[in-house]
């Protein structure tokens, strides 16, 4: 995958595509995914870089959602625990399996949340992962060492799965690149052009790399722009009706040592009804989330005081070692582009199911959802896009479609684990000069060689693009991270042609951006 080749391509492309879509995030990628590979000529633009929106900002679970079934949101839980298994079997080297416990201190928790749990495995049918059982406080003690003993009365196993947001993303993009779509990021979409009759037809874009516009055109525009959908839209018709409600989720990363098993923990209801999680992931304890209805969505969230302190003290009470501020490796937000419903208050009540709108003008957005539902929602929308666009209406084939990178055994390329398919070029790239395979820093796994590919196969354009979301530094170890930032750029520069200018920016540029991710 090279950008410049991308770029090439729908710059010079006279003809319309069948669709461009408008956003690079899960959402847009699964339909360019799904539109490519039914043969549709396909044509994606991001305005920063793949995943720089919601979908590197997950908790990273790929489940059915057990508040979901509290909701009585059978369908959902349904689908959503349907797709968990598809993507298993299809990105094997990225989902697996994670066993979570809800602990009991109370006499009807175990009993209560037990016959929820069956309730759970049972909707998965065929897709099923592990059985749920009871524990004993002495069987839960030993799956979570760590956990606060006192009052304890057992607990509650069940599976789900957990995934690497950030890093599926990028497979999803080189799939849909492999099966012939066009995917460009650092591309933003400024307008809307329309036809005589004043429905869509295509867009103007930037090429933020170099400020060249251009423009393309297509009988069907898709905007899957997240939390951004109604900007969008608005670009279409300045009076629309906002149809999303942000809220912001935040997270906080610790050290391994606060969750040293490898399963997690699922409390369902904090003290203020929502559901918390403390998830061993990349060797370090991901704890979260919030939602908080916010004013504006941002490209980058910064989480609250009050969202910081609520994590750490719904921890505190279930950890036997009580986190503070200065444990804090890395934390960051997200934000849920939520359908609107009514005047419901409560973000945490609204509904997570996916949403097809057609504007007047004929733009057509996507929203809502989960990363989970990523494949049925895009099946969904080229489902409706294709009758709309008057192209011929092909059958979906994602369901058995190997996702980039897919592999049966992964973990035997140890850190490279993730990369499946591709690691043995990684090690390759060490085979052939060493230093490449050394630590970027102590605290991560993280080297040399990853940074090379990321740039030549995996379009990162910036430093951040290979700490945040080629690797997860950042989101992993903030300090660490900016530690990393000018080797990466040497590398990057090396690799993209640039000066040492261009070094010293980027590196400042990803040590202000990393300051976000840290407590002050
Ligand atoms: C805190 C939190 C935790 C979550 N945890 C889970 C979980 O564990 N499991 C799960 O299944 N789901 C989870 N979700 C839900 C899931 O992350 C989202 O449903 C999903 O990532 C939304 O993807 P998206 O593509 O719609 O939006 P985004 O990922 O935000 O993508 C939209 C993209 O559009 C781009 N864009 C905007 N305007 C333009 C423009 N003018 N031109 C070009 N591009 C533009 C943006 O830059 C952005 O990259 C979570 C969500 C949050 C907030």
């Amino acid at each position: 995958m090279k950008r410049s080749e991308m770029l090439a391509r729908a710059q010079g492309r006279r003809e319309a595509w069948d669709f461009i879509i408008i956003g690079g995030g899960a959402t847009g990628v699964g339909v360019a995914l799904d539109a490519a590979a039914r043969g549709h000529r396909t044509l994606l633009l991001e305005q920063h870089d793949f995943g720089k929106g919601t979908s590197s900002r997950s908790t990273k679970l790929v489940h059915g959602g057990v508040r979901y079934l509290e909701q009585g949101n059978i369908s959902l839980v349904m689908e959503a625990l349907k797709e968990r298994g598809l993507l298993r079997q299809n990105a094997p080297h990225l989902v697996s399996e994670l066993p979570f416990i809800v602990p009991s201190y109370a006499w009807w928790e175990g009993p209560f949340y037990g016959i929820g749990l069956k309730v759970y495995q049972a909707l998965s049918g065929k897709y099923g992962f592990g059985p749920s059982q009871l524990l004993s406080k002495e069987e839960t003690l030993q799956r979570l060492p760590n956990i606060k003993p006192q009052g304890l009365r057992g607990g509650v196993i069940y599976f789900d799965g957990q995934f690497d947001d950030a890093r599926l993303l990028i497979n999803l993009v080189s799939t849909a690149a492999e099966q012939g779509a066009t995917l460009v990021n650092y591309a933003q979409v400024t307008a809307l052009t329309k036809d005589p009759e004043g429905l869509v037809n295509g867009v103007t874009a930037r090429d933020l790399e170099t400020g060249a516009e251009f423009s393309a055109a297509a009988p069907v525009v898709i905007n899957a722009t997240g939390p951004f959908t109604d900007a969008v839209r608005h670009l279409a018709e300045p009076s629309a009706r906002a149809m999303i409600t942000p809220s912001q989720g935040a997270h906080l990363v610790l050290d391994k040592s606060f969750l040293s098993g490898t399963t997690a923990i699922m409390v369902p209801h904090t003290r203020d009804g929502r559901v918390m999680f403390a998830i061993p992931w990349h060797g370090h304890t991901l704890i979260g989330t919030t939602d908080t209805p916010i004013e504006q969505p941002s490209l980058e969230p910064v989480p609250l005081a009050e969202e910081i302190e609520f994590m750490l003290d719904t921890a505190g009470l279930y950890l036997e070692k009580k986190p503070t501020r200065a444990d804090i490796l890395s934390l960051f937000a997200g934000i849920r582009p939520l359908v609107k419903s009514g005047g419901r208050k409560n973000t945490a009540a609204l509904s997570r199911d996916h949403t097809l709108h057609i504007d007047r003008s004929g733009l057509f957005s996507i929203t809502g959802g989960k990363w989970t539902t990523y494949r049925n929602m895009a099946e969904d929308c080229v489902n409706q896009a294709a009758i709309l666009a008057r192209v011929p209406e092909r059958p979906c084939v994602t369901r058995e479609l190997n996702i980039h990178g897919h592999h049966a055994d992964a973990g035997r390329f140890g850190p490279l684990a993730v990369y499946g398919a591709d690691a043995p070029f990684i090690q390759e790239l060490i085979r052939a000069d060493p230093a490449l395979g050394e630590p970027l820093d102590p605290a991560l796994p993280y080297c040399g060689a990853e940074v090379i590919w990321a740039v030549r196969a995996e379009m990162a354009r910036s430093v951040e693009d290979v700490l945040a979301r080629r690797t997860r530094a950042l989101f992993l170890n903030a300090r660490a991270a900016a530690a990393m930032a000018p080797r990466v750029a040497g590398l990057m520069a090396r690799e993209l042609g640039r000066d040492g200018l261009w070094e010293t920016a980027q590196t400042q540029q990803f040590r202000d951006l990393a300051r976000n991710y840290q407590v002050a």
